[in-house]
């Protein structure tokens, strides 16, 4: 029998991964995943089509989401777990990300647009990958980014990202921001749990010590690229905080082509753990 192993961290084309809710399952099963959490950016829309399809491939499922939050202008990214599907809270706080992306989308094209690169929404929806299911999807830099290329603008993603519309760049626009301290009272008012995803992009030493004193669960110490030294760091914290131990690979598809999903990820003592500290919730 295969070791259990749970990828908690992925995305589909409900925000800007390359494969559907479904494809990803069947990936996962594929990849002899046996505990999986989707995580899109800023939404939980994949829930509504998978949940009898992990059922059907014995893949024990886990909600998730990761959250965009803003510390001192600092862009952090905050998974939630846990949660019911169909929890208000967290739809309602979704919502509210659809709407600032929307605006804040727009103003990253206008942007782009007074510097002579212009792009019509519709040529970004075009470029989308098409879904198998139907999902509302998340649109992100990572799509503002390809319709770039294609139009000749930049001659790939990283460039995009690097001249334009990465944080710090020319037409980069942040929009109203959620924080952090709002974004894990409402994964708790869901009855879920908060944790620091990918701590080594946390910019420094004094945003993470900050970061550490707030009332995360868990912190996320395997991850896609993690070297072991690094995963050692966050297991400490983590111990020190009686945090829960979290992992995934931030599996994309073809837009972050060197990560496989099941890359990085928990034992199934960890994955308990989790389950343990959401039923006593
Ligand atoms: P957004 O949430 O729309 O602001 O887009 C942020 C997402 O863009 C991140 O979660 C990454 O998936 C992706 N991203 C950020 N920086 C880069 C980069 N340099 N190259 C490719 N993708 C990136
Ligand atoms: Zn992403
Ligand atoms: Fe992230
Ligand atoms: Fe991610």
């Amino acid at each position: 029998m295969n070791p259990f192993r749970a990828d908690l961290h992925c995305h589909t084309t409900c925000s800007d991964g390359f494969f559907s809710p479904a494809e990803l399952v069947h990936l996962a099963h594929k990849n002899q995943l046996s505990g999986l959490s989707i995580t899109d950016h800023d939404t939980i829309e994949a829930y509504r089509m998978i949940i009898p399809l992990c059922a059907q491939l014995g893949i024990s499922l886990l909600t998730g989401v990761e959250f965009s939050s803003v510390f001192l202008e600092n862009s952090i990214h905050i998974l939630g777990y846990g949660f019911h599907h169909q929890n208000e809270e967290i739809l309602n706080f979704c919502a509210r990300h659809a709407e600032r992306r929307i605006e804040r989308n727009q103003a990253i094209l206008e942007l782009l647009a007074k510097r002579g690169m212009p792009i019509d929404e519709e040529e970004i929806k075009a470029i989308l990958p098409s879904p198998t299911q139907e999902c509302r999807r998340t649109i992100g830099r990572p799509h503002i980014a390809m319709a770039m290329v294609q139009k000749g603008y930049v001659s790939s993603i990283q460039e995009a990202f690097k001249r334009f519309i990465g944080e710090d760049k020319p037409c980069y626009s942040q929009g109203i921001s959620f924080t952090v301290e709002e974004t894990i009272e409402t994964i708790h008012k869901s009855k879920g749990i908060a944790v620091i995803a990918h701590p080594h992009l946390i910019p420094n030493n004094a945003i993470l010590k900050a970061l550490i004193e707030m009332p995360f669960d868990g912190i996320e110490c395997y991850y896609g690229t993690f070297a072991q030294e690094e995963n050692k760091r966050w297991l400490q914290i983590a111990k020190q905080k009686e945090w829960l131990v979290t992992g995934g690979s931030d599996f994309h598809g073809t837009t972050k082509p060197n990560i496989n999903l099941g890359s990085s990820w928990i034992s199934e003592e960890a994955f308990n753990a989790i389950q343990q500290r959401l039923n006593s919730l």
